[in-house]
């Protein structure tokens, strides 16, 4: 069996799902487990109605549900033809719509939206439109059965980014779904989505659908994990910012994993853990174009002397670099450091430390400037915002000759506030101001890939 995750413009419009149907009937004999983004924008709505209800502000909150629920009534009309069904899903989309503005008049008398009540309106998105596909499935005469994620995905209770619990996830999982599919019927659920032991709802991080497709696998031992997406697989850079980047053919889980945790949002970073462990790989695939040759992301190493296979970025870091007051001071140095930043929530995404000076790289947000704050009496702080990471990822690009230097080489005469090897070894890493990013990738671009235009 296999399992196939399809995003939100996948599933964005009729003529999107049409295509769905016809890539799942394609794959029948594969047996597929078929997981559900919300279609395009319907989670950013979902949070602007949550945002909108704790300010405060009903008739916004009001507006966007309904919008909501008309752009899935429109969906549903334009593929859905048999009159009971229609009927069934058109009764779902409306008691959706009671349930937003249940929740929605509650968060507007508390004044207050917890990160639980935020999973709760998050989870519309994926109940409806995986409602949506399985019927349009069944429709097209592929015997389908909608899954709810709340009868097997159990997560921690860490709302908006909960973490699956496989150990109670994975027999659940084989109860629910494996009758299905030896049925012959294809299960649709949701991704994104889980639910605590005691039945609550969580979200596992925006952009996790794909996490979840992985997780469905492991847990399955499936053996292909199908990504379909707006793009044909893994390019050597972000297509918004580098005119025609090309396609990668292949890429091992550790560069598909700094690939997108360096930023490259194609995929999201956690699908390649599961997917690791139980050595299954990941297919990257364009739904608009089902016969296009994607990625495959596997265990296989690549031939041949070591090369960059693609660049990314991270807009929006912050550089902390830190250095003792004293230099015997290191060792408490270093564990006050990890206090503080625990303490403080601060998430670094990569650091360095030498002899007299630690180097961190964290996502911007207000910690940064507690952080620092609070590590003064210790050490002397510099902190440096309005910064991104420019990063080039391939298997020990970093022991290749030259290679380094022509990537230090591409970002020219600019600052460089921090510079590392990566985690592993095979990823280049740049902090430099955010005004140039988007030229910086594409002189590395060009330098690598040899061609570049702006967009
Ligand atoms: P989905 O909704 O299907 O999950 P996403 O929008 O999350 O799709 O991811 C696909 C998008 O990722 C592409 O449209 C593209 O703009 C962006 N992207 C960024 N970097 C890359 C890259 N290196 N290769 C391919 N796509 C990339
Ligand atoms: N719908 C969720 C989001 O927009 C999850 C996903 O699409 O992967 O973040
Ligand atoms: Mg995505």
């Amino acid at each position: 069996m296999i399992t196939m995750k399809f995003g939100g413009t996948s599933v964005q419009d009729a003529d999107a799902i049409t295509r769905v149907v016809g890539i799942v009937k394609e794959s029948l004999p594969r047996q597929p487990v078929v997981v559900i983004s919300a279609i395009a924008q319907a989670t950013n709505t979902l949070e602007k109605i949550g945002v909108a209800a704790r300010d405060g502000n009903a008739a916004l909150a009001r507006g966007a549900t309904d919008e909501l629920l008309r752009r899935h009534v429109s969906v549903m009309n334009n593929i859905i033809r048999d009159a009971a069904a229609k009927k069934t899903l058109a009764e779902y989309i409306a008691a959706a719509g009671v349930s937003i503005n249940n929740l929605s008049s509650g968060v507007e008398k508390l004044g207050e939206l917890t990160p639980r009540t935020m999973d709760a309106f998050y989870s519309f998105g994926e109940l409806l439109s995986s409602r949506i596909v399985a019927a349009a499935l069944a429709e097209q005469g592929v015997p389908s059965t909608w899954v709810d994620t709340k009868d097997f995905m159990v997560t921690d209770d860490n709302f908006t980014r909960a973490r699956p619990v496989m150990e109670i996830l994975g027999p659940r999982l084989e109860k629910v779904m494996r009758p299905v599919i030896s049925g012959g019927r294809v299960p649709v659920t949701q991704g994104f989505i889980g639910v605590t032991v005691s039945g609550v709802r969580t979200t596992m991080g925006r952009e996790s659908s794909d996490y979840s497709g992985s997780v469905i696998a492991a847990a399955l031992g499936a053996e292909a994990i199908e990504i379909w997406t707006d793009v044909a697989g893994v390019l050597t850079a972000d297509p918004r910012v580098v005119e025609s980047p090309i396609r990668v053919e292949s890429l091992s889980f550790t560069e598909a994993y700094e690939l997108t945790y360096f930023g490259a949002k194609v995929l999201h970073p956690g699908t390649m853990i599961p997917a690791e462990v139980k050595g299954i790989p990941i297919d990257i695939r364009k739904s608009g174009d089902p016969g296009m040759p994607g990625t495959r992301v596997s265990s296989a190493t690549h031939a041949g002397p070591a090369r960059v296979r693609s660049i990314t970025y991270l807009a929006d870091v912050t550089v902390l670099t830190l250095t003792p007051r004293l230099r015997q001071d290191r060792n408490p140095f270093r564990e006050q450091i990890s206090a503080v930043l625990t303490a403080k929530g601060g998430e670094t995404l990569i650091m360095s430390a030498t002899e007299s000076r630690t180097a961190l790289v964290l996502r911007s947000g207000r910690e940064c400037g507690e952080i620092s704050e609070s590590l003064k009496g210790l050490c002397s702080a510099e902190v440096r915002s309005g910064v991104s990471l420019v990063c080039a990822v391939g298997e020990n690009i970093t022991a290749a000759p030259r290679l380094p230097a022509r990537f230090l080489g591409a970002i020219g005469e600019r600052p460089v506030y921090f510079y590392s090897n990566g985690p592993s070894g095979n990823s280049l890493i740049a902090a430099i101001d955010s005004a140039g990013t988007e030229e910086v990738v594409r002189s590395l671009h060009l330098e690598f890939f040899g061609r570049a235009s702006s967009r």
